[in-house]
């Protein structure tokens, strides 16, 4: 039986940039009804383990996933990978590049944000990101308002560290393509995030020559006007619409956690479309341990 049951497929920890343990992601995904949660974490893997464990005893189901950023000319764009094969090493391997390149994105960050005259340190952001895993700009915004430059993260993001501002700093080394790659290579089904960040709907199509399967029509940051522009994209290009909250904990203020979700049914698609990535050739999918 599935009726009834839902999922919000778009969660964060703090092993990037929520507050929340994957005790705390568990437990307020039971509390709030969820059948099923997919752990997005940008660029790292490594909450995915601790949620599934705690997951079982709870009776939540722990979707594998990831989300990763892109960038275009004149976008940021960022990529889920649902049903991603967490265990493989040259999976974690690249990760872990990723991060580190993260890392040193930061350092050029400050370095732009002391230029600009918001002083904090390297040492103030690690604080706040518990170094778990992947340090990101949601921790340096928070930094921020730490020291007293900005009165609210938005202004951090709008002034400052947002997509084309003064102090952004891209931290990617792959294209678009090699992300795309990556994703399916790890046998994940690559979906779209909030593709109102992109503020260009014309870069979906490149994605669909990548091998794209879903664009997030249901998100925090879609009004229903916006949703349905993208339903009707992703109807036209025969892409399955997914929905989640992006919870970050209170890393956004409050607890997102399930006010975004779609029916599981919507889970049920997903996996049937991670089989045939998996099955297809040309993704060159490895089974973990092979
Ligand atoms: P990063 O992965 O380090 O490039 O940072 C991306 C993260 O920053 C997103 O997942 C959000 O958590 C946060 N972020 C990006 N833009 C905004 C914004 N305008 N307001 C609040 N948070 C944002
Ligand atoms: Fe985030
Ligand atoms: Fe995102
Ligand atoms: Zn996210």
């Amino acid at each position: 039986m599935t009726k009834n049951k839902y999922a919000d497929l778009h969660v964060h920890t703090f092993y990037s940039d929520s507050t929340f343990s994957p005790l705390d992601v568990v437990s307020c995904a039971k509390e709030r009804g969820l059948a099923a949660i997919a752990i997005c974490d940008h660029d790292t893997v490594d909450g995915i383990d601790p949620c599934m464990a705690i997951g079982l005893e709870k009776g939540v189901e722990i979707i594998p996933g990831i989300e990763m950023s892109v960038e275009k000319m004149d976008a940021e764009i960022h990529i889920l990978g649902y049903f991603i094969d967490w265990k493989q090493e040259w999976l974690r391997k690249k990760l872990k590049e990723i991060q580190d390149s993260r890392v040193e994105r930061l350092f050029v960050m400050i370095d732009k944000l002391k230029a600009a005259g918001v002083n904090i340190e390297a040492e103030d952001v690690f604080k706040i990101s518990v170094n778990k895993g992947s340090v990101g700009r949601l921790h340096v915004a928070k930094a921020m308002l730490g020291s007293g430059a900005i009165k609210n993260l938005r202004e951090a993001f709008d002034k400052y560290i947002g997509f084309a501002k003064p102090c952004y700093v891209p931290y990617t080394k792959l294209s678009p393509q090699e992300t795309m790659k990556l994703i399916l290579k790890a046998g994940g089904v690559p979906v779209i995030a909030h593709p109102k960040l992109m503020g260009n709907d014309e870069h979906i199509d490149e994605f669909v020559g990548y091998g794209l399967r879903g664009l997030e029509v249901y998100h925090t940051d879609h009004k229903p006007n916006i949703s349905k522009r993208y339903e009707k994209i992703a109807k036209e290009l025969g892409l399955l619409m997914t929905g989640g909250s992006d919870c970050h904990g209170m890393g956004k203020g409050r607890i997102l956690m399930g006010t975004v979700r779609v029916p599981y049914e919507l889970v049920e698609k997903l996996k049937e479309e991670a089989d045939k990535i998996r099955d297809d050739p040309s993704t060159h999918f490895v089974c973990s341990g092979s």
